[in-house]
């Protein structure tokens, strides 16, 4: 058998204080934004040696800054599998890519979305005709309401949003034939791939959709640059996102001539440090997808199986708790808060989880039967990454047991600045 070995990363054999003594930090908190791996501070630490601003004029440093740039863009494209004539668009993260794609729709664009959706994918269509499908009890149902959706008169150019995999459930979309469906009916499909790319290979001709979004943050490299990727001709005849520098061919007293391509949507000085960290990422990841995918399976399946067998532990699936799912869990413990949980997991193993209803609420609220969201209630994620072990799936497993069975140590009422390191 081929062994391919795992991306290494940043934080890995980090120590924090915790109640019961110093351990190694057991982060549950993939979802929300990865530790850099190392060969990506690498690719930062030789970027920021010498760097100017790209694409302006000939000097040195611009020159070569430019050309990492560009090889970001084509690291980014392989990665995403672009088609000939697909656009790659440097933003800040997958909202900044959501917001940017709402303002380039055609004015006549009916937008398609479930109501599952993380808000970045929901909420940036409100100045067009939208249609919001509601929580699908099964990846069977969630054809039939789009197909049915679509059938309804329409107007000229449609979207479907989509998602690879769910920030709340995990769950693996079944993105080929909900595309297969829209593309059907003439309409075009955006990819959330935000919790996706991170697990499972992007390919926008293989999963047959027309634009792809993703979070550098979620994917191993830091803050601050994200990716559009698709189909050119929306992008190129919209207006540009940000009005400046660089998105100008020409501009003289009688008006303004804009770029086409992705300069259009870049104005300003992009973050050039973002993007080659970003591209080093996906390097990696492609490079490693094989060991990622089986560890993240061995250690998900033994996340939710032990999760799954703890009393007083509930877990939330929305097809069904046999659907695919890349390695996030989402679940609550009887009778307590979980922000209490969370604490507690912090404080008490130094294990980090999310609390809260994970920017999607009208999912959560679903599957904690709370559909109006009156309860205060929210639940926990845990989400494994490259950095965990099996011996963290076991602490938490014991940790999650041990606070269902006996509640917490403390309160964790007021800021726990003690186990902050
Ligand atoms: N989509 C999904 C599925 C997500 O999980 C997230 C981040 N939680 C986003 C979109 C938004 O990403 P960002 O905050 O990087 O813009």
């Amino acid at each position: 058998p081929v062994t391919v070995d795992l991306p290494a990363v940043v934080s890995a054999g980090l120590v924090v204080p915790t109640l019961n003594g110093p351990v190694d930090y057991a982060n549950f908190d993939h979802a929300a934004s990865t530790p850099a791996l190392v060969s990506v501070k690498a690719a930062v630490d030789s970027a920021l040696r010498t760097y100017s601003s790209v694409h302006r004029g000939n000097g040195y440093a611009s020159k070569v800054t430019s050309a990492w740039y560009e090889q970001a863009r084509e690291e980014v494209a392989t990665f995403v599998g672009a088609r000939d004539g697909d656009q790659v668009v440097f933003t800040r993260n997958s909202t900044d890519s959501f917001n940017l794609l709402a303002r380039a729709l055609p004015r006549d664009t009916q937008v398609f979305v479930f109501e599952t959706e993380h808000h970045a994918a929901l909420l940036p269509w409100k100045d067009r005709q939208t249609t919001r499908l509601p929580v699908p009890g099964s990846a069977a149902d969630a054809a039939v309401l789009l197909r049915t959706a679509l059938m309804a008169r329409h107007s000229r150019h449609r979207l479907v949003v989509l998602t690879g995999a769910s920030n709340v459930t995990g769950e693996v979309w079944p993105v080929r034939e909900l595309a297969a469906i829209a593309r059907k009916a003439g309409a075009r499909v955006v990819l959330d791939a935000a919790q996706y790319a991170p697990h499972r290979r992007v390919d926008l001709a293989d999963l047959g959709v027309d634009y792809v979004v993703l979070s550098g943050h979620k994917l191993y490299a830091p803050f601050g640059a994200g990716v559009l990727a698709g189909r050119s001709d929306w992008l190129d005849a919209a207006t540009p996102y940000l009005a400046g520098g660089g998105a100008t061919k020409a501009v003289t007293e009688r008006g303004v001539t804009w770029h086409t391509g992705a300069a259009r949507h870049e104005a300003g000085s992009p973050n050039v440090i973002g993007a080659v960290a970003l591209a080093a990422a996906c390097h990696a990841l492609r490079a490693g997808a094989e060991a990622v995918e089986a560890h993240e399976t061995s250690l998900g399946t033994a996340l939710i199986d032990g999760l799954r067998a703890i009393d007083g532990v509930e877990t939330y699936s929305l097809f069904g708790e046999d659907h695919e799912r890349v390695a996030v869990a989402t679940f609550t413990i009887d009778g307590l808060d979980s922000s209490l949980v969370s604490a507690a997991l912090s404080a008490e193993h130094g294990i980090g989880v999310r609390d809260g209803k994970f920017c999607a609420h009208l999912c959560v609220d679903i599957l904690l039967d709370d559909p109006y969201g009156e309860a205060p209630g929210t639940a926990i994620r845990a989400s494994v990454g490259l950095g965990t072990t099996a011996e963290h799936v076991q602490r938490l497993l014991a940790a999650v047991a041990d606070l269902a069975a006996n509640g917490p140590q403390a309160a964790y009422e007021a800021t726990a600045e003690g186990w902050l390191p």
